[in-house]
């Protein structure tokens, strides 16, 4: 293809506010998992029911986009926005449409994201989840687009939004148009809080690089996940760095909360009461 046509569309692609889709309540696959801390193995009905903690060593199972949202959206509310969207090659980075194409195929989502309305306690917002599952949730085109779009559905229909973040940063393979998306998601969410409107970031085991730099440190309230992992740079990369051993625990949530980069720290189970609580003490202030 041309190389300057090529250039254009991903720009006006990228500058355009596509229209959003819609499509419903994605049920979440029926898969066994098995526990990382003792080796147990669960139906999703049940690790559903225990709220993807493990009932016999209650260790944190990871979960998929839909598993989170079916956790957090009221039964049946949750509308997603354009589910199909994919991203660019915009650098030809060698290998990565062949990854992509795979990644699908396991994880069967497009890309890295799900975005989409819902209630949550009875309360309205946008509610975006990332899946650490397709390319450790980088955030390349798609994933900035799709959290863009989110934040401007928001402004639009004066709603709160919700995001659960998970990554590992900009994604390399689309070079600088990546990276772009840092500034692209910030400037929504300084939309949005322009409008006055509430952003809840729940940082999730791992939150780094890219994403930590961006949009997921920009929220009004910032819960931390029991155990996650919450940073810019990994810890062995600071300790190369600086030429010094780190503290036990550094860059977990509890850390986090006692440096006053997050809000607070939350476990799984209480995640939704906690989300629905803070909607509606903020939507009855707005009244
Ligand atoms: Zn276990």
């Amino acid at each position: 293809m041309n190389p300057f046509k090529e250039r254009k569309n991903i720009l006006d692609a990228i500058g355009k506010i596509t229209r959003l889709t819609f499509s419903t309540d994605e049920k979440a696959a029926d898969v066994m998992k098995t526990c990382p801390g003792c080796g147990e193995k669960y139906g999703t009905g049940e690790l559903a029911a225990a709220k993807y903690v493990c009932p016999s060593c209650g260790q944190y199972i990871s979960m998929t986009a839909y598993e989170r949202v079916s956790q957090i959206a009221d039964e049946g509310s949750f509308r997603e926005f354009n589910k199909a969207r994919t991203g660019y090659d915009p650098i030809d980075f060698p290998g990565y449409e062949k990854k992509i194409q795979k990644m699908r195929k396991d994880t069967g989502l497009k890309e890295a994201v799900v975005t989409g309305s819902c209630t949550i306690g009875g309360e309205k917002a946008v509610l975006c989840v990332m899946d650490k599952r397709f390319m450790m949730a980088s955030m390349g085109t798609a994933v900035g687009e799709k959290v863009f779009l989110a934040f401007e559905y928001a402004v639009k229909k004066k709603l709160p939004i919700v995001i659960f973040t998970a990554s590992g940063g900009a994604r390399m393979q689309e070079g600088i148009m990546a990276l772009m998306q840092m500034a692209r998601t910030s400037a929504a969410a300084a939309r949005h809080d322009e409008a006055g409107l509430l952003y809840i970031a729940v940082m999730t085991d791992p939150t780094t690089g890219g994403v930590t730099a961006s949009f997921a440190s920009l929220a009004d309230i910032t819960i931390a996940e029991k155990g996650a992992l919450i940073g810019f740079a990994g810890q062995r990369v600071i300790e190369q760095t600086i030429g010094e051993e780190l503290p036990e625990g550094f860059q977990r949530a509890d850390f986090q909360l006692e440096k006053g980069f997050v809000d607070m720290v939350a476990g799984r189970p209480e995640l939704k009461d906690t989300i629905a609580r803070i909607l509606f003490i903020h939507g009855r202030r707005r009244h």
